[in-house]
């Protein structure tokens, strides 16, 4: 998957990491675009999505690559549930009640990456 590519290889959700500094607690740009902004210039391609618990939201994007937001972070995601990549899946109910949807299921081993599409 994308060793064709010879130009950069970042994803869509690096993209938006990178605009705002890699700092995951970090909401705006240096220009002052909020992250809520740079998502709606990406808008036809980042589809919103809630968790079953509301307290979280992530952004997948139209290459497969996802934004995960809690309330006091944001960070690359996963496809397949609302876990931050910097977090790991979490098992025991984290601070914001967050359960790892994925693994309550057991369906799917911790490590694996989901799937794109
Ligand atoms: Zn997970």
């Amino acid at each position: 998957m994308g060793d064709r590519n010879k130009r950069v290889s970042v994803t869509m959700a690096e993209q938006v990491a990178a605009m705002l500094g890699h700092d995951r607690h970090c909401w705006q740009t240096g220009d002052g675009l909020t992250l809520e902004e740079i998502l709606s210039r990406c808008g036809e391609s980042a589809a919103a999505q809630s968790s079953t618990n509301r307290k979280r939201r992530r952004f997948l994007f139209s290459d497969g690559s996802v934004l995960t937001c809690s309330a006091e972070s944001w960070d690359l995601g996963f496809a397949g549930c609302f876990c931050q990549q910097t977090a790991g899946h979490d098992e025991a109910p984290a601070a914001d009640g967050h359960v790892c949807e994925r693994l309550r299921q057991a369906s799917c081993p911790a490590e694996a990456r989901a799937p794109g599409a």
